[in-house]
């Protein structure tokens, strides 16, 4: 039986990616949104993969959106938390609200969304949660304070799950995506791409999603059973941690 793979975000960017390249592994995938019907329609129409819209921010709404893909296509086995959201500002400028609709995403949401599958993977003795958090949480990033926060806070929250887990099957990772050229990153002006950003990437280019959603496949694999806690730094040489 194949087993069913959860990604949030999953329509669009690297979570589309990730989202192909796990059903091409051959997992039952369910992908989830936001708001972004057209696109998921479109999605969803082009690949047959079935999508689902919650806000990962709202406990309640991730309880019962896993409840509905656990009743379509089986239990959760492989949860990727990838959903997330930019609202940078300088600090000064930053406003609470930017702050907290960054973190009720990108750092609640992985509560909201992991805790739900969390005993079904315990009683079943094997899990995989991945979290996409991202190099700027492992170096912090000026004009990010709440996205930094919130990626640094994924990975604190991945290596204490992973010691939860461990005996009971389940893993627990954390991928660091470097610059992946997604609409969040292509929307930055060619010129300081050309000129700011590349010239900071050792390999000289672009990360491309398929190479994320490599690495989520292994994860997601029974052959990374020994691999917990750990953190991918997808980056093309920019940054070690
Ligand atoms: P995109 O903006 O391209 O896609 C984001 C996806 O997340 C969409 O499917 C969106 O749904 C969904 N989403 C956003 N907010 C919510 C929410 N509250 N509830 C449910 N779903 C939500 O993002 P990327 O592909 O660029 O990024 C994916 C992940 O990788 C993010 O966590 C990001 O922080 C991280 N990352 C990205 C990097 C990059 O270079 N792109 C670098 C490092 C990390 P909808 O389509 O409905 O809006």
């Amino acid at each position: 039986m194949a087993r069913v793979a959860l990604v949030t975000g999953g329509t669009r960017g690297i979570g589309e990616a990730i989202s192909l390249a796990l059903r091409d592994a051959g997992y039952k995938v369910a992908a989830t949104y936001a708001g972004n019907d057209e696109k998921a329609r479109a999605f969803s129409d082009a690949t047959g993969i079935k999508t689902y819209k919650w806000d990962v921010a709202s406990y309640d709404a991730c309880k019962a959106g896993i409840e509905k893909v656990e009743a379509e296509l089986g239990p959760v086995e492989i949860l990727v938390n990838n959903a997330g959201i930019t609202r940078d500002g300088m600090f000064h400028k930053m406003t609470p609200d930017m702050w907290n609709e960054v973190i009720n995403t990108n750092l609640t949401g992985l509560f909201n969304m992991t805790h739900p599958v969390w005993t079904g993977m315990r009683d079943r003795k094997f899990g995989r949660v991945i979290n996409i958090s991202s190099i700027n949480g492992q170096k912090g990033q000026a004009g990010q304070a709440n996205y930094s926060a919130a990626k640094a806070g994924d990975i604190g929250f991945t290596r204490a799950l992973a010691q939860e887990g461990a005996r009971a099957g389940i893993t627990v990772n954390a991928i660091c995506p470097g610059y992946i050229g997604t609409e969040m990153v292509r929307a930055v002006p060619e010129k300081v791409l050309n000129e700011r950003i590349i010239p900071q990437i050792p390999v000289g280019r672009l990360g491309e999603p398929e190479e994320i959603a490599r690495c989520v496949v292994f994860l997601a694999s029974d052959d990374s059973g020994f691999v917990t806690g750990s953190t991918i730094s997808a980056n093309g040489g920019q940054y070690f941690s």
